[in-house]
């Protein structure tokens, strides 16, 4: 199923996407499925930020060759960030620097969105805590990023955690497709076998450490190919399998 959240007159609404409509729900997905009725065309629909988290718990340098453009070499372990929920931004929303930043970049990553609460949870059971995936943009002001030394600054100004469209649980994440374009170019080109740590062990590391609960994020990693964007550019994260997740610079 592919599950949105859209903004009717009463309020934000849960719903799953059936070919071109989304028919609402009575209540979050979390606590099953119960349809009320309503049905809206997809087109017509302003699709919210697909869940709404607690926390969304970043990876750092995920793939080799993403960590090795950054000029590290790759981690041994999960290197953990979290973006503050200030950043949460929505399929089509608008993304916008302060004056001050110099360099603001696009990050292309497949999301993970949590079902039920999670702690201490074993690999090979990871799938149970899983609603589904999705795309996320993990904007950063790169200069500020560097400048500051470490990430909360560069990573969690308002707006900078573009997802969606949707969450879907129609695909099998450990091999899928991640690509970013900027103005229909592709400038990111990755696959989710190339992750250094797969989401089966960073379920288990983060929830060793961190309750995850139902709508918590997971953002898995960016490939190589980042790169700045400028006010009038329109990036999308394409995730095989998963949909297109498109925000505007201003
Ligand atoms: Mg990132």
């Amino acid at each position: 199923m592919k599950y949105a959240r859209i903004d009717l007159p009463g309020g934000a609404r849960w719903g799953v996407v059936k070919g071109e409509d989304v028919l609402t729900l009575k209540k979050a997905p979390f606590e099953g499925i119960e349809y009320d009725g309503g049905s809206y065309p997809l087109t017509g629909c302003k699709l919210l930020a697909p869940c709404e988290p607690t926390k969304i718990v970043c990876v750092g340098k995920n793939y080799a060759d993403h960590a090795r453009e950054m000029g590290a070499e790759p981690p041994g372990f999960p290197v953990l960030f979290i973006k503050a929920l200030n950043t949460l931004n929505r399929h089509e929303g608008s993304v916008h620097a302060p004056d001050f930043v110099q360099r603001l970049d696009y990050e292309g990553e497949l999301a993970v969105v949590i079902k039920r609460r999670a702690k201490n949870v074993k690999a090979k059971d990871f799938a149970d805590y899983v609603l589904g995936y999705t795309c996320l943009n993990d904007v950063t002001a790169r200069d500020v990023q560097q400048h500051d030394g470490q990430w909360t600054r560069g990573k969690s100004m308002d707006g900078f955690c573009p997802i969606g469209p949707w969450v879907t649980d129609e695909v099998e994440p450990s091999r899928l497709k991640v690509e970013t374009r900027l103005n229909g170019k592709a400038v990111q080109r990755g696959n989710t076998a190339d992750f250094i740590t797969d989401i089966p062990k960073l379920v288990e590391f983060i929830t060793a450490c961190i309750t995850l609960e139902p709508g918590d994020v997971i953002a898995t990693g960016t490939p190589a190919g980042i790169g700045p964007m400028v006010p009038g550019d329109t990036v999308e994260v394409d995730i095989e399998g998963v949909g297109v997740l498109v925000n505007h610079v201003i």
